[in-house]
This record gives C-alpha cells, structure tokens and sequence, in this order.
C-alpha cells in the first residue's frame, strides 16, 4: 500500500523532498506500506488551502448544502465498510469486529453532523428599549486536528464531522503509527464532492508536522486528542498565537462496584470496557474500585472471566489484538515488570495465541491484579494496555475520594442498585461521562465527551461539539 501524497487543496501531491515512512502491521511486525512524511511546508500549505476554502466557495455554501455534502460521506463510508474494516485492522491491529464498529461510527458522526449541519441557530435578546440583539454563531475558521492512533477511523469522523458540519475547513494531522484509513476515507471524502480546500490531510511525524500546525499563527481552534503530555505541549505552542484548544486526553477511568450491584452484568462490561482495542482505549474502565465485603467474591468471579480472554492477530477476532508499535508494547510490559517487582499480585491473565503469520506482532497478556496499593502507579497511571486494577474501598465517601484521586477524570461506571446513591455518586465523581450499570467507552456519538483535569477540556462529540467548533458574535441593533 503506497499512500506517498498528502492532501493539500483537492490535490495529492508529494511532500518536499519526497520522504516516507513506513507502516507496519501490529499484528505480524511485517511492513505494509508507505506513507507521506510532510512537514511544515505542507502544513503551511494545508492552511492556507484550507484559509482560501473559508474565505471561498466552501464558507459561501448553504448549511443545508454542507449538510448533504457530509450524508453524501456518510453513506459512501457504509458502501466501503469491508475494504475499509480490512484496512483499519490491517493498519492498528485491532479484531476485525471492533474495526467494523469504528468504520459504522465513523459513517455514523457524518450521519449525525450532517443532520445537525443547518441547526445551529443563534439567539436573540431582551435588551434596552430601542434596540434588538442578535447572537450569532459562526464557524471558527480554519480548524486544526491532531488525532492518535488508536481510532484513525472514528477519530476522522469525531473531528471533520463537527467541524465541517457549522462550516469551518480543516487540517487534519493523522498519527504516523496508523492511518491508512485515514487516507482512504479522504479519497471518499474528494469523491463525494467536497471543495478544494474544506478537509486537507497531512500525515507525518508528531514533531514535524503535528508541530507545524500546532504553531501555526493562521489556524482558528486546534482540537488535540492524545497524551496529555503531547497536549500540554501543543497548548503552549497554540497559546503564544492566541489559539484556542479542545484537548482529548488521557484517563484512569473507575468501575465502582458496590456490594448491592448486579454481579453478573458489571463483571461482563467491565471485561469488555478494559479490553475493548487491547485497553487502548482512553476511556478504558482500567480500575476496579470493589466494596469491601464482596471484594474477594466479585474478584475472583472477575478472575474466571479474564482467565478466557485472548490476544491475538487481528483476523482471529479474539478479544484482544496486539498493542500498535513495540514500542508500546514495551511500555506495557514495563508496568508488568515493575509491578512484579512490587510483588503485586497477578488475580488472572489471559493467554496470547499466536501462530507463524504473527509471530512478530506486539503481543501482551490480558492482566488482572489484585489489592494494587492506591499510591501504585497501577492506580494511578494511564497503561494504555489491556491491563486492569482491582482495589478495595469501605464506603461510598471512601469510593469518591479513590475515584477522584487520580490526575485523570475521563468517565466513570457506578454499579448500585440504590437510586439515591446512584444520583450522590453521579454528582461526587468528577468526570466528563458517567454511567450507572453500564459503562460506554467511546461510545454514544450523540454524547457529549471530554474530561476534567488532566483528561483535557472542552467537549467533543454530540451537538455540544458544535459548540466548540463555532464562536458567537452579538450584534447589537439600535432602532430607535
Ligand atoms: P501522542 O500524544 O503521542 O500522539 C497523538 C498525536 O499527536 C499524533 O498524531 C502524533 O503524531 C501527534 N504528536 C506527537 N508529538 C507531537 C508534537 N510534538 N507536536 C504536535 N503533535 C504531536 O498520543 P498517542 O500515543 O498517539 O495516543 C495515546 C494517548 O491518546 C493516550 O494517552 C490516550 O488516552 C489518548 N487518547 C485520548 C482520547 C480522548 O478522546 N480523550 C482518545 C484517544 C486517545
């Protein structure tokens, strides 16, 4: 697969210097292809098109027109969802059933943008007599969006779908780890008639052309989603322009377990919530928080139903894939080692199966550990890996102090059947999504998402996203 051209104002053309990088499969550790490594020239490139598409026929389209544009995408996306569910497990790794989701939520945010498109209305307000106030919203501008590697396909749709949906033309800067989606979608998105200029995409590295757009004095708004040390980064670099960021970042999300939940149905979704993309997911249920009088009767029915998963190459669809580089997958088993070190106790793991077509891939054991101490980095620190900590609580008060006591605040699952105590827990726990009996990592395009703390700010998804992508502008008219 040569993907050798980034997309620059309705044109694929080769970055300066025509330099590559190479993408290899997760699940075999074999080279699939190339990809385009540009760089700040292209970047600058990318802005301008996208400035000139804002200022041109793209700013001047009906919303309703913009709208059709995006449902012309959505479908499109749907007629190829095979070729590209192949492609996006192909490129990250991830179960082919989990890859034909993200290629259904992708479809799904142009859906849903699409629809939304021509109802973003303004306001009007009560003001002195003589006069009529008018609050507009209007799109921002030119929009910047470095997203990870861990979703390309839902991450295209969470990013462009909002954005282009009130107007605003766009570069988007895909991870260099995994993007093939990223690039077929773009040539679905030319196909269906977007204008020269309104979506342009520029792969390459996080430091030369992520930070190009990062710095970019002519970008409106730059929606980061990523590490939080990335995006402490790109905010510094946004704020010396006065650019404003959404930043999606990392989490610790909690599973609260009290002694009246319904057993059965939280150790199912909690399984599912930790291994859903190998735990690399940022909203992964990655801690276990069990009341104390059913710790060791929930955990070690947690256990059994670890102890049947398995890691395997994406076209085995088993409930785990490899992680995305070696790199990661040493990071993970970095946590593995310490924590043995730590004498941490494995509660279960599940197995990895791999035959010689995946010998090379980027494997890790599912993992459960019991009684991780609440200062253990275990507890506290994003492992990004199908890794999960189970930990005691006494009381509810004691539940929210553990809940809110890391850096992170992402979303939460609270499994009670006490009403009162559900709506008390919802309250208490600082995160952007909570779930009672149920957990929703990723899911729900409809809900709004985003994070307190060191899970970013600002909300991506459902129509608060629009929001985000628009600014509001009061025109004060004086009549006498
Ligand atoms: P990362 O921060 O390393 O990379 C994210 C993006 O930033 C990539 O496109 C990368 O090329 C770019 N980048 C890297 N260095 C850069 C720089 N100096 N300047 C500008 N851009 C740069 O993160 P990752 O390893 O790709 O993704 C994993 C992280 O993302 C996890 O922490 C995870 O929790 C988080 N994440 C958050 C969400 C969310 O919605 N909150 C979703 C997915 C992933």
């Amino acid at each position: 697969m040569q993907w050798q051209s980034v997309y620059i104002d309705g044109n694929w053309v080769r970055p300066e210097g025509e330099q590559t990088l190479t993408m290899v499969a997760p699940s075999s550790g074999l080279e699939i292809g190339e990809i385009a490594r540009g760089g700040a020239p292209e970047i600058n490139a990318a802005v301008l098109a996208a400035r000139n598409a804002y200022e041109g026929a793209w700013g001047q389209m009906a919303a309703v027109d913009r709208g059709r544009l995006l449902s012309r995408l959505a479908q499109s996306i749907l007629d190829h969802e095979d070729e590209l569910t192949e492609l996006e497990a192909l490129d990250t790794g991830k179960p082919l059933t989990l890859a034909r989701g993200d290629v259904r939520a992708c479809a799904r945010y142009f859906e849903f943008y699409g629809g939304a498109a021509d109802k973003m209305h303004g306001e009007t307000i009560p003001f002195l007599q003589g006069y009529q106030v008018m609050i507009l919203r209007e799109a921002r501008g030119v929009t910047g969006h470095i997203i990870p590697w861990n979703y390309p396909a839902q991450m295209f749709g969470r990013a462009l779908g909002a954005a282009l949906a009130v107007g605003n033309a766009a570069v988007l800067k895909p991870a260099e780890e995994a993007c093939l989606s990223v690039l077929r979608l773009t040539e679905l998105a030319e196909e269906v008639g977007f204008p020269p200029g309104a979506i342009n995409v520029v792969t390459g590295l996080g430091e030369e052309a992520g930070a190009a757009l990062s710095k970019h004095p002519d970008i409106d708004l730059l929606s980061f989603t990523g590490s939080p040390e990335v995006g402490t980064l790109v905010q510094k670099c946004a704020a010396e322009n006065h650019v404003p960021c959404v930043l999606e970042l990392g989490g610790k999300s909690p599973q609260i377990v009290f002694a009246d939940a319904d057993r059965d149905a939280a150790i199912k979704t909690i399984v599912a919530a930790l291994v859903q993309n190998t735990g690399q997911t940022c909203s992964a249920g990655s801690r276990v928080l069990i009341e104390r009088s059913i710790y060791d009767e929930f955990l070690s029915a947690l256990a059994k139903q670890f102890k049947m998963l398995r890691a395997g190459s994406h076209d085995k669809d088993l409930n785990c894939g490899p992680v995305i580089s070696k790199v990661q997958q040493g990071r993970v088993l970095g946590f593995l080692e310490r924590a043995e070190a730590d004498g941490i106790e494995i509660a279960a793991q599940g197995q990895i199966v791999t035959d010689e077509a995946s010998h090379g891939g980027y494997y890790v054991p599912p993992t459960l550990y019991r009684m991780v101490p609440r200062d253990h980095e275990l507890a506290l620190e994003e492992v990004f890996g199908p890794v999960l900590a189970a930990i005691p609580f006494d009381d509810e008060g004691d539940a929210v102090r553990l809940a809110n006591g890391t850096d992170y605040g992402l979303i939460a699952g609270i499994w009670t059947e006490s009403g009162a105590r559900q709506m008390r827990m919802a309250k208490a726990v600082r995160a952007g999504q909570i779930y009672i009996n149920g957990y929703g990592a990723g899911g729900g395009i409809e809900l709004p998402f985003g994070g307190f703390k060191k899970s970013g700010h600002g909300r991506e998804k459902g129509l608060e996203a629009l929001k985000e992508f628009t600014v509001s502008k009061t025109v004060v008219f004086s009549h006498g």
